[in-house]
């Protein structure tokens, strides 16, 4: 499947905005900064720095808040046991989150498919100097990931490679990008390589003014979409 509700979004505002929110500079209030640019993003991931400089009641009230106009994304890269997994899934997504991000070198996931009700994200590469793991297993993950049933995977903006061949191998499944701006990447160059979404954090959660750095993201993405 693909991100459904996410598409949804992104086709009426004409963007492919997940914002990455691990930290939020001058203490600005995170529900300020999303607010900011809540009608120009397709989607907020939320990970671990977030969950706990914040705390789960702060995910929910911000959930609550802006659900139906953003597409929330749980990034916890989880890697359990398939049963644990599961509770985790259920718990996350009793939040309002979305979509969950899970690994899957861990096995497992197919095994508990059907019971996800929620989108599932899995990482299939990373592409940071030391992920020798995952540039070793990468046909092992492929495999795994076609048997997860998945509705996206993350694959960082510059590795056109593997996007074509998860492309070929995976048509249905979106492919989010991150490694845009201050990880180097040009805004749009994720999508040039094949991606659905780009996953952009600091370039726009400590600019000074974050809706005009969101608005020169889209000036880039735009080009492709
Ligand atoms: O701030 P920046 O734009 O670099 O944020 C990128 C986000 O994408 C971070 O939340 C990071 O954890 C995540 N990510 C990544 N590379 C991966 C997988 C996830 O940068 N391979």
């Amino acid at each position: 499947m693909t991100l459904v509700k996410a598409w949804e979004i992104a086709n009426r505002k004409n963007s492919r905005i997940i914002m990455a929110i691990d930290s939020v500079l001058n203490n600005k209030k995170p529900e300020t900064l999303i607010s900011e640019v809540a009608d120009l993003i397709v989607g907020v991931k939320i990970g671990l720095p977030f969950l706990l400089t914040y705390g789960v009641g702060k995910i929910k009230e911000i959930i609550n808040t802006f659900q139906g106009g953003i597409y929330f994304l749980a990034d916890f890269k989880l890697a359990d046991i398939p049963e644990i997994v599961l509770l985790e899934i259920n718990k996350i997504s009793s939040l309002g989150f979305n979509g969950v991000i899970t690994h899957l070198f861990q096995g497992g996931i197919p095994k508990i498919r059907k019971d996800i009700m929620t989108d599932i994200i899995g990482v299939v590469y990373m592409s940071h100097k030391e992920a020798y793991f995952f540039k070793e297993n990468f046909k092992r993950l492929l495999n795994e990931a076609i048997k997860s049933d998945l509705d996206g995977v993350v694959v960082g903006a510059k590795n056109k490679e593997i996007m074509d061949i998860i492309n070929k191998r995976m048509p249905k499944v979106d492919i989010l990008s991150p490694g845009i701006g201050i990880q180097g990447g040009c805004y749009g160059e994720a999508l040039k390589n094949g991606a659905d979404f780009e996953i952009i954090g600091r370039a726009i959660t400590w600019s000074s003014n974050p809706r005009e750095k969101v608005f020169e993201i889209l000036k880039g993405e735009r080009r492709w979409i």
